[in-house]
C-alpha cells in the first residue's frame, strides 16, 4: 500500500532577518495549499527551545512523517533540525530544509512582492522533494587509533605530545635532521621573552622520549592512500621506504622564511633579515650600533599582498633587545602600518618607543634607500628626506608557504588559498578543519603565525583529532554516492578519476569491473552522478526523481 505522506512546513521568522522582508504569515498560509502538508507552523525562531518542541510535538500529534523547515542555512542549523526529527522518532533523513532567508529575504530586502514569491516557490520545490525522501540510515566504519603528524616544528610537537599522552601512537614525521623547524632560528619569544631555544630543547626531548610517539626524522611522505579511520601512509626516510596506517592525520608543516635576494642591497652581513638578526643574538655576536629594521620587505606588494603578521612584533621585540644591551645604540624602524595588535602587544610597541627605538613611516611609493653607511628614507610627516646612519640594516621579510604544501595538498586532496597556504573548512565553523574528513591543520602550514598562536592551533588540531579516534567509531551522514545501477556501469572509472575526495574505486565482480563507493569517504557531492553517462551513480536524498519533481514543482508555479 503507498505510504500515506503527512507534510509539516515550519516557517520561521528569524527574528527580523525573514519577517522584516517578508510576509511570513502569507508564506504559511500558502504552504497550507500544497500537497500533502498536513500541518503549518510559524515560529519567530524556528531554531529555539520553544520551535524545536513545536516541531516534535506536531511530529508526534499530527503523525508527520516528512518534516520541512523553511528558514536559515542548512550549513549551521540542518543538524539540529535533524536531531530533533530523530529525537520525536522521526527518520532524521525525511527532514528537508528550505533556505529562505539566505537566498531569499537577504537577497531581496528591497523586493518584498518577489521576495515573497520566491519564497513560495522555493517551499513548494522543498514540499515536492520531501514527499520522495526515503529513510536512511548513518554509516559506521571502525577506526584505525593512530595519527600521523606531518612537521617537527613546534606545531607539530605539540599536536603530537597532546596525542601521544592521550594514549594514542602517533607518527611525527619530519623532512629535517632535527625537530624544530622555525624555532631552531629564534632567540626569545615575545611578548613574555621566553628562551626559544630552552622551549625547544624542553619539547623535543618531550618527543623523543615518548613512548607512544614514533619520531621519523629525514623522512618524506610518499604515498598517502585511503580515508578517515584508513589512511595508508607510505615514508622514505634517507631512501628507505616504510608503511604504515593511521587513522588521522595532522599537518603542521610550518612555512619558510622569505630571502630578500636583490632586494635593498640584502646580503647576509650588513643587510640582514630578522631572523638572521636572531641568529646573532644567539651566538652572541651583535655589535651594531646604528641599525636600521625596514618593513614589508617582499610582503604587501604585488607579487605577495599579505601580511605576514609576525613581522612587525618580530622588529619591536629584536628592537628592545638591542636597546636593552646597548642604551645609546640607535634603532630605527622604518614601516608601512605597524601590526601590534592585542594588550601585550601594544604595550611592547609602547616600551620600544620609551627606550628610544624611533619609527619612521614610509610610503611603498618612495621605499627607502640602503646605501653604504646609511639608509635614505622619505619622512611623511617632516616632508623631506633623512639620511639615517646604520652599521646593519635589518630586513623584516615575510613568511612564505612550504614548498611541499603543493604536493603534500594534492595527496591528501586538501586545498590551498592563493598564496599556496593551507585553506581550512570553514573560517569560523571549521578552523582547523578539512573538507576532507580526518585531516587537520595549524601552525604555519595555516597562515604566519606568532608561536603562541601555533601552539594554541596545535592544541586545537589535537583535539579535533581526538574526537574520531576517542570514539574508535566513525559515523558519517548517509547523504552519499550509491551505485544505483549496476548493470548500467561500465566500469570506465571516468567518475573514479573526477571524484574530489577519492571515494571511489574499480572492483572487479562477477559482472565485470565496476565502481565502488567507500561511503565514509564520499562527500555526497554529486560530482560522479553528474559524470555518469550511464546514469549508474545516484545520490542518497538528492536522487534524479527527486531534483526533477522539485523543478516540476517550480515550473508548476511559473
Ligand atoms: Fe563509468 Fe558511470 Fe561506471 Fe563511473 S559509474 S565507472 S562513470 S559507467
Ligand atoms: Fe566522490 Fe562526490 Fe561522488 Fe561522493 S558524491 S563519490 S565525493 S564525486
Amino acid at each position: 500500500m503507498a505510504e500515506d505522506i503527512r507534510i509539516g512546513v515550519f516557517v520561521c521568522d528569524c527574528g527580523s532577518n525573514i519577517a522584516g522582508y517578508l510576509d511570513c504569515p502569507d508564506i504559511a498560509e500558502y504552504a497550507k495549499t500544497l500537497s500533502n502538508v498536513v500541518f503549518v507552523k510559524e515560529n519567530l525562531y524556528t531554531c529555539s527551545e520553544a520551535g524545536i518542541n513545536e516541531i516534535k510535538d506536531a511530529i508526534k500529534e499530527e503523525k508527520l512523517n516528512r518534516v520541512v523547515v523553511a528558514s536559515c542555512s542548512p550549513r549551521t542549523h540542518e543538524p539540529l533540525f535533524r536531531e530533533s526529527c530523530a529525537e520525536a522518532g522521526l527518520n532524521p533523513y525525511l527532514f528537508e530544509m528550505v533556505n529562505i532567508r539566505d537566498q531569499c529575504s537577504w537577497v531581496h530586502m528591497q523586493e518584498r512582492q518577489d521576495g515573497n514569491q520566491k519564497a513560495m516557490d522555493l517551499i513548494r520545490m522543498g514540499v515536492a522533494k520531501a514527499a520522495l525522501l526515503q529513510p536512511q540510515e548513518p554509516i559506521q566504519s571502525e577506526m584505525d587509533p593512530k595519527a600521523l603528524v606531518i612537521g617537527g616544528g613546534i606545531s607539530g610537537m605539540t599536536s603530537a605530545l597532546v596525542l601521544a599522552n592521550r594514549g594514542y601512537q602517533v607518527f611525527l614525521v619530519e623532512k629535517s635532521k632535527e625537530l624544530g623547524g622555525l624555532l631552531r632560528n629564534l632567540h626569545k619569544l615575545a611578548p613574555a621573552n621566553v628562551d626559544a631555544q630552552e622551549l625547544l630543547a624542553k619539547q623535543a626531548e618531550a618527543v623523543k622520549n615518548h613512548e607512544n610517539i614514533s619520531l621519523l626524522t629525514s623522512t618524506t611522505i610518499k604515498e598517502i592512500q585511503g580515508y578517515i579511520g584508513h589512511y595508508n601512509v607510505t615514508v622514505s626516510t634517507n631512501g628507505t621506504e616504510d608503511n604504515f596506517g593511521v587513522g588521522v592525520i595532522i599537518i603542521a608543516t610550518g612555512a619558510k622564511v622569505f630571502r630578500p635576494e636583490g632586494l635593498y642591497n640584502y646580503d647576509g652581513k650588513g643587510v640582514i633579515t630578522q631572523f638572521e638578526l636572531e641568529g646573532l643574538f644567539r651566538a652572541n655576536k651583535f655589535k651594531a650600533k646604528n641599525v636600521v629594521m625596514i618593513q614589508c620587505v617582499g610582503a604587501r606588494d604585488e607579487e605577495r599582498k599579505y601580511c605576514s603578521r609576525i613581522c612587525c612584533m618580530t622588529a619591536i621585540k629584536n628592537a628592545i633587545a638591542i636597546k636593552e644591551k646597548d642604551p645609546k645604540a640607535n634603532v630605527h624602524i622604518l614601516y608601512r602600518d605597524i601590526q601590534a595588535y592585542g594588550t601585550e602587544n601594544e604595550a611592547l610597541f609602547q616600551r620600544s618607543k620609551q627606550l628610544g627605538v624611533r619609527y619612521i613611516k614610509y610610503d611603498q611609493e618612495k621605499p627607502p634607500e640602503v646605501r653604504k653607511d646609511g639608509v635614505k628614507v622619505y619622512h611623511h610627516l617632516l616632508g623631506r628626506e633623512l639620511e639615517l646612519p646604520q652599521d646593519l640594516v635589518v630586513l623584516s621579510t615575510p613568511l612564505i608557504a612550504g614548498e611541499d604544501n603543493e604536493e603534500l595538498s594534492k595527496l591528501l586532496r586538501v586545498t590551498l588559498d592563493e598564496n599556496k597556504f593551507f585553506l581550512e573548512a570553514h573560517v569560523k565553523l571549521k578552523p582547523l578543519d578539512f573538507a576532507t574528513d580526518g585531516v587537520y591543520l595549524c601552525g604555519n602550514a595555516h597562515y604566519p603565525a606568532t608561536i603562541r598562536e601555533a601552539v594554541s592551533q596545535a592544541l586545537g588540531a589535537a583535539s579535533r583529532a581526538s574526537i574520531p579516534l576517542a570514539k574508535g567509531m566513525m559515523t558519517v551522514e548517509p547523504i552519499v554516492s550509491i551505485l544505483a545501477d549496476e548493470d548500467a556501469c561500465r566500469g570506465c572509472g571516468l567518475c573514479v578519476a573526477l571524484c574530489p575526495y577519492g571515494a571511489l574505486e574499480i572492483v572487479k565482480t562477477e559482472k565485470g569491473r565496476k565502481v565502488s563507493v567507500i561511503p565514509v569517504a564520499c562527500k555526497g557531492c554529486g560530482v560522479c552522478a553528474a559524470t555518469c553517462y550511464q546514469h549508474a551513480l545516484s545520490i542518497n536524498s538528492y536522487t534524479d526523481q527527486q531534483v526533477e519533481e522539485q523543478i516540476r514543482a517550480f515550473l508548476s508555479g511559473s
